[in-house]
């Protein structure tokens, strides 16, 4: 049987409607529309892209969003001033900062900078007060991705109360944030890492199964409970013909992509997953699309209460 394909593009493109009166309502009621500022150090292709597709996303939903570029020689201190200057902004709402980070800035370069952001203004959801809130379960600015997640479980009306959850993959920005709302959920969740021993048969006790960990096609069919919903997180490229020639045959769709472009994005989870799957999230047009219509959403949630504050 194939598993029901959860389609992230349509999830995204609805979430984004909803935005839409949302932002109207609020450029109405403060006479500008909510704003972020996206800042990008240096000049990464993959950062210039994501950067280039949110601020795109952003104009085309009606709210304000301003590009602030350092250059790939500027200090850690010039990044903090920007910051500095964007955290007193009355017209940004949101600011984002986009890793990684030029490594001359230092290893702990993120966390600072992350730290630094007004908690009010930090639509990534990464400021220490905002994860507190969420361990918490009275979070408002949650992380991007794991919180587009739910929104997609939702919207395809996949019960998470009650439910077993496992979420591969610890890091800040997808793994822990997605556990803990799945957990404020009452799913009971455990959480894998690189040190869990017998991994496949934790994830076989999965309705849910969360993949993120980076690793192009290693959730197997082994690792899936026949039924169960796997959301696949993991994006990485890949331009090693053998690896994916070993997963696509010559004339699969993915497979006539890759002789085109010479290059791949996989996900963690193995195309036979479909097989023994209920649901399951495609890469691409999977969890991808959720992480920037969750960025607008948490913008105008930003600027809401930013709005709310002032008039208390
Ligand atoms: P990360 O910081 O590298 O964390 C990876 C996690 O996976 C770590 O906790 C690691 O365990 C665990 N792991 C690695 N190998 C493992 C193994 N063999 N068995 C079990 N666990 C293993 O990555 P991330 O930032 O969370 O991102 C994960 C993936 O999601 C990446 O492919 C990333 O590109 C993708 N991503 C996609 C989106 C999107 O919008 N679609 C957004 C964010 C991230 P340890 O902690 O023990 O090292």
């Amino acid at each position: 049987m194939s598993a029901r394909v959860l389609d992230g593009t349509a999830v995204g493109q609805a979430i984004r409607a909803d935005v839409r009166p949302d932002v109207e309502a609020f450029t109405r009621e403060a006479g500008r529309p909510p704003g972020i500022a996206l800042v990008l150090v240096g000049n990464d292709g993959g950062s210039e892209l994501y950067v280039g597709s949110k601020l795109k996303s952003a104009s085309e939903s009606g709210i304000r969003a301003d590009l602030e570029r350092l250059p790939a020689t500027a200090s850690i201190d010039d990044l903090l001033q920007l910051v500095a200057r964007l955290n007193a902004s009355e017209v940004h709402d949101g600011i984002l900062v986009q890793s990684p980070l030029p490594k001359s800035m230092g290893p702990d370069a993120e966390r600072r900078v992350f730290d630094a952001i007004d908690p009010a203004k930090d639509v990534d959801g990464f400021h220490p007060v905002n994860v507190g809130r969420l361990v918490q379960g009275r979070a408002s600015l949650v992380a991007c991705t794991p919180s587009g997640v739910i929104e997609m479980l939702d919207r395809a009306g996949i019960e998470i109360a009650g439910t077993r959850a496992v979420v591969i993959g610890r890091s800040d920005i997808v793994g822990k944030p997605m556990a803990l709302l799945l957990l404020n959920r009452h799913a009971t969740v455990t959480v894998c890492h690189s040190r869990t021993r017998d991994l496949a048969a934790v994830c076989r006790e999965a309705d849910i199964l969360v993949a993120a960990l980076g690793r192009p096609a290693f959730v197997t069919q082994a690792f899936v409970k026949p039924g169960a919903t796997v959301i696949d997180v993991g994006t990485t490229p890949v331009s090693d013909r053998a690896v994916i020639e070993a997963l696509f045959a010559p004339g699969h769709r993915r497979h006539t992509a890759f002789e085109k472009r010479g290059t791949l994005v996989l996900g963690d989870v193995h195309p036979s997953v479909e097989e023994t799957a209920g649901a399951l999230t495609p890469v691409p047009g999977g969890v991808g699309p959720l992480t920037i219509a969750m960025l607008l959403k948490n913008t105008v949630r930003a600027a809401q209460e930013r709005l709310r504050a002032r008039q208390a």
